[in-house]
């Protein structure tokens, strides 16, 4: 065969060489142990946790030494297309503080992007070029075998009990002559460009992943479609001309991907590429209460392995981040807990200590983690955070909550501790926040949040005694005086000691009594400083809702 010949009937219009590419994109000017590294979705419009697992692991290795991290679009696929999806992805880690350094997103001509275009629809060119190049060394050829022929494969194949696919004596197109080629070319004959695998069955390639360890795997034998009908290339060529070109060192990805190392091992090898260094990382888990094991979380049944959940639900991004590097990394719990004021960043974050088994995803970890981390932030940061989070979400609400700063200021003094011996952990998420907070608003009408335990009639005679002996002026120790006498007129103890000696002597003590007030003003048995909260409220508002409750 004139591979020569058939490489120019193939390809009349490619005129660069692969050494055209390999000049215009040379190797990267970066510090040693700098790694490039980039993330490569479908731009479907879906992006999930493993997603910025794996982001964030991306991220962390090529910042870690001076490296790069870049944004490539495989949408190769039409179908799967999804107006908006790219601005999404972009968004969505911008969210979560996750920047890219280059790629798709930058303005073509910025000088940052110099291994461009990264969309893959924009690179034909280039895939063409290296296709050429394999058909003239005789290592991919034009296959015109359509459904049928395919179908009549499998079945010989099914009824022979050997391994199905396109492969070996089974790739009919394999050994088509240049004549042959021609005719069907000259009859308008549509093909797919096919490699010429120079796998064997029964052997493996032994691989060694950089969070998996060493992996054996059979060598792919299969002659993979390279390019599609239309000239467009399927996910592995185009990849592997990417990450080569694009000078990739390092892919992290999800361990889905696994079985196609062979696949792109051949690829490499065939094209002549050194390749990248591949980490598969493992699946996220959740514990199944109806098995009572561990299992994938799936993107049907589990809504929080779609980050819009948090974002829809205002979850911090440092929280976050501070949570996926527990699961990315063992040993950083150890050490934020050794330097919790430190900058994630600093952590020294190595890709031989990700998990190799699945990362069990653990939500109530994730909310104390939340917990936490909130409470670092200061009361005018915690205020920028739900300002932006409500604006975005909760559009009219956002009016009200936001239409007095000083008011909100004062809450969020409160229920965070600000000034006090120790910080508060009340806050988890911005819904949850507003859901503790609302009451300090009209916009919360729902119903109380924890009933009263007292019956009805005795916490009416509380109240009305409580609203009538009532002074906006008194202060906290006034107050708090004042509610012990009702305690005493009403047959509760204003003294704890003494309850505790007789209990059976009282219905109840003072904190029975205050938890009436403290129900009736913000619907829930457990808040900061009831006295603080009437004076954030104030007198009026702090009336009607007590005359709500006695009704
Ligand atoms: N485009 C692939 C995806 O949608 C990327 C696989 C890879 O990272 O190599 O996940």
């Amino acid at each position: 065969m004139d591979n020569a010949k058939l490489a120019k009937l193939l390809f009349p219009d490619v005129v660069n060489t692969p050494d055209y590419y390999e000049e215009k994109f040379p190797y990267r000017k970066l510090p040693a142990k700098a790694q490039v590294t980039r993330m490569a979705p479908s731009p479907t419009g879906f992006i999930h946790l493993g997603n910025l697992y794996s982001a964030l692991a991306d991220e962390r290795i090529a910042h870690r030494n001076g490296g790069v991290f870049y944004l490539r679009i495989e949408d190769t696929d039409e179908k799967r297309k999804v107006d908006g999806a790219v601005e999404t992805i972009i968004n969505v880690l911008r969210y979560f503080d996750i920047e890219f350094d280059e790629g798709a997103g930058f303005d073509d001509d910025a000088p940052q992007n110099a291994y461009g275009p990264y969309f893959q629809r924009q690179r034909v060119e280039i895939y063409h070029a290296y296709a050429k190049s394999l058909v003239e060394r005789g290592l991919a050829y034009p296959c015109f075998c359509g459904e049928e022929e395919l179908e009549k494969v499998r079945v010989r194949q099914e009824e022979a009990k050997v391994l199905t696919g396109y492969y070996g004596e089974y790739a009919l197109c394999r050994s088509l002559t240049l004549e042959e080629i021609e005719a069907k070319l000259a009859a308008g004959e549509s093909y797919v460009l096919r490699l010429r695998s120079q796998g064997q069955q029964g052997r493996e390639i032994t691989f060694n992943d950089s969070i998996m360890g060493e992996i054996k795997l059979p060598e792919n034998i299969h002659d993979i479609v390279l390019l599609k009908r239309d000239g467009v290339p399927t996910y592995h060529f185009a990849h592997a001309v990417d990450d080569h070109l694009m000078r990739t060192t390092m892919v992290i990805r999800g361990g889905e991907w696994l079985a196609s190392v062979p696949t792109h091992y051949e690829l490499f090898h065939v094209l002549g590429f050194k390749m990248p260094a591949y980490g598969h990382t493992a699946h996220l888990m959740k514990f199944d209460e109806e098995t009572g094991g561990k299992r994938k979380l799936s993107k049907r049944k589990d809504p929080e392995l779609s980050l819009d959940y948090y974002r829809k639900d205002g979850y911090h991004p440092r929280a976050m981040k501070v949570y996926l590097m527990t699961l990315l990394n063992s040993n950083f719990e150890e050490w934020y807990e050794k330097f919790p004021d430190k900058d994630i960043s600093e952590f020294p974050f190595t890709v031989e200590k990700m998990s190799q088994s699945g990362a069990l995803f653990d939500k109530d970890k994730l909310h104390n983690i939340c917990k936490n981390e909130l409470a670092k932030l200061s009361e005018e940061e915690m205020y920028d955070f739900l300002k932006s989070w409500a604006e975005e979400n909760e559009p009219d609400n956002a009016k009200v909550w936001f239409d007095d700063r000083e008011k909100l200021l004062a809450i969020l003094r409160l229920y965070m501790g600000i000034g006090m011996k120790r910080r508060r952990k009340d806050f988890v998420y911005a819904r949850q926040i507003f859901e503790l907070i609302g009451y300090f608003f009209d916009t919360e009408k729902s119903e109380a949040k924890d009933g009263f335990r007292l019956d009805k009639d005795e916490v009416s005679a509380i109240l009305r005694d409580y609203l009538e002996g009532y002074s906006h002026e008194d202060d906290n120790q006034a107050w708090f005086d004042k509610l012990k006498g009702i305690a005493d007129r009403h047959g509760f103890a204003s003294d704890m000691k003494a309850y505790k000696a007789q209990p059976d002597a009282f219905k109840g003590s003072i904190s029975d009594v205050a938890e009436v007030v403290r129900i009736a003003v913000t619907k829930t048995a457990n808040t900061p400083d009831l006295w603080s909260i009437i004076h954030i409220i104030g007198e009026d508002a702090m009336r009607e809702k007590i005359n709500g409750v006695i009704g």
